[in-house]
């Protein structure tokens, strides 16, 4: 018998949670073909994993990818922290389906967080053929975001849906099912999916609860709104009979820290009652978003065009800051309130830019902060986004610790490689998962390395429905990430956010190796998974 590839000598942690045993895997092609203490046979190669972890490829159960993919299908700094799927189409983004003659909405729309998109397609379909096209180095599990829905029938107006727009909403979410979505997802602080009522997606999600569809939910303010809005989250779950994933788990501005305890109670009890609810979360007390964010939803009315007309005229200024600035110096948002020094400039066009924080923005220009804020906001033409730090250190560990909480990234996969990088990201593009394994599981011990494990690859499978992934076992998919218990770790900081980690030496993608210690192979081996398989 002669295999494509032998893991020797490793400790395997299986991703279900059982405890790590000594055994080597053997591979023949994109298959796991035997698990066990001392295989023998021959290998086309062999890979010595003596002293380190042997893990399930990690699945990023929340990406925006898929706004990069076209200008980085090798998602080296995912792949590079051993993630071998990402979950993406999240927070209500996503970039199909595309009615007719709308691209340049969608383009505007997803402006602010990503170059632009070189959009070629209109249905789902076509844009699934076009992401296999790409040939991506990961697998890519794809949502159909909730504003995609609404901008191909109702616009970017802040208004209800008629009965029209929304049976219009619902045929084209189960054409995107019937094409390989795994569901949809909201992001219900951005326009246009803020404008959409509970009840406008409660019949969404019952429109594909037959066909096994998930609600992955950016809920409706994380902030002041933060108890409601989990309510409001596991009511679309429990009344259009679908599964629900909170995103990114969080209470933000420090007045609504101490309700995080609440939130997970609330979570348990739905589970209690039979219903499928989970939720995510990234290792860091910061989040990152577009700065339009920062500005009131009447401002977004009618799309990106009229956000910068109203941010031109002094009057809809002045009503901004009657609506968001608390005691003159903080600015309330969906995320909550938070000062000026607590909003940084990751990504404009402006190189000198990021990294500065808003009060030192306004400092150099002379300007009040929120008139330096809603300038860069204007003169970038609503290309900018933000990290804000909004979180307290003690809730990330709680969210990551809580028993049906998986891990997610909420970020872009960049790639390092050679080159300039620009701009200061969240470091979570790079740093998420080593993270997790140094920080939170080696270093802090919040759990263990079986469940820091499974937190990554077999709870978020299970999740998803996938079946032969996130587990190490005979006969499921080659996807594996091989880790140095001892010395994993992120690089990456907010201050000098693009670097991959270390103590990851070998990342394996249906059977083929992308990571191989020091060098990354850019290989085309990553699939379009479809629901089910
Ligand atoms: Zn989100």
């Amino acid at each position: 018998m002669t295999w494509s590839l032998l893991i020797k000598n490793g400790t395997v942690v299986d991703g279900s949670g059982a405890p790590a045993v000594a055994a080597d895997v053997a591979i023949e092609n994109d298959r796991i073909i035997s698990v066990g203490p001392n295989l023998s046979g021959e290998a086309a190669r062999t890979v010595d994993a003596r002293g380190l972890m042997v893990a399930p490829g990690f699945i990023d159960i929340h990406s925006h990818s898929d706004l990069v993919y076209d200008g980085c299908p090798s998602a080296e700094s995912k792949v590079r922290q051993g993630v071998t799927t990402e979950v993406v189409g999240m927070c209500s983004f996503s970039p199909a389906p595309i009615a007719p003659g709308r691209a340049d909405l969608v383009r505007e729309w997803t402006s602010g967080l990503s170059t632009r998109i070189p959009i070629s397609w209109e249905t789902f379909a076509q844009y699934l053929d076009h992401l296999r096209g790409l040939g991506p180095s990961v697998n890519i599990v794809q949502f159909v975001g909730h504003g995609a829905l609404r901008l191909a029938t109702v616009g970017a107006e802040n208004r209800p849906a008629s009965r029209d727009e929304q049976l219009g909403m619902e045929r084209l979410l189960l054409a995107a099912i019937d094409a390989g979505a795994f569901g949809f997802s909201t992001g219900l602080v951005y326009a246009p999916s803020v404008y959409g009522s509970t009840d406008e997606l409660i019949g969404l999600a019952r429109s594909m609860a037959s066909r096994g569809g998930l609600y992955f939910s950016h809920i409706r303010g994380e902030a002041a709104t933060l108890e409601d809005a989990v309510k409001e989250a596991i009511r679309i779950g429990e009344d259009g009979g679908v599964p629900v994933q909170i995103s990114h788990v969080k209470a933000s501005g420090r007045e609504n820290w101490g309700k995080m305890d609440r939130v997970l109670r609330m979570v348990d009890a739905a589970r209690q009652r039979g219903l499928d609810v989970t939720g995510d979360v990234y290792p860091y007390p910061a989040g990152s978003t577009k700065m339009d964010n920062l500005l009131p939803g009447w401002m977004h009315d009618g799309g990106i065009g009229k956000l910068l007309e109203r941010l031109a005229d002094p009057g809809a200024r002045r009503r901004a800051m009657q609506d968001c600035l608390v005691d003159g110096e903080r600015w309330r948002t969906g995320s909550g309130a938070m000062g000026w020094d607590e909003i940084m400039i990751a990504t404009c066009s402006r190189p000198e830019l990021p990294g500065l924080h808003l009060a030192e923005l306004a400092r150099r220009t002379g300007k009040a902060p929120a008139d330096a804020m809603m300038d860069l906001v204007l003169e970038e033409r609503a290309g900018v986004s933000m990290i804000v730090f909004s979180q307290s250190e003690d809730n990330v560990a709680t969210v990551l610790g809580y028993a049906h909480s998986m891990i997610g990234s909420d970020s872009l996969s960049l790639h390092a490689g050679p080159g300039p990088h620009p701009g200061k990201p969240h470091p979570r593009s790079y740093g998420t998962f080593p993270r997790v394994l140094g920080v939170y599981c080696r270093d802090k011990r919040l759990f263990s390395w079986e469940t820091a494990v499974h937190k990554m690859t077999g709870m978020a499978a299970a999740k998803l429905g996938l079946r032969t992934r996130g587990l190490v076992r005979s006969g499921w998919s080659a996807d594996l990430a091989i880790f140095d218990p001892a010395t994993v770790a992120d690089a990456a900081t907010f201050a000098d956010p693009h670097r991959h980690p270390i103590g990851i030496p070998y990342v394996v993608v249906n059977g083929q190796v992308v990571v191989d210690g020091p060098r990354f192979n850019p290989l085309p081996a990553g699939r379009v998974l479809t629901p089910g398989a």
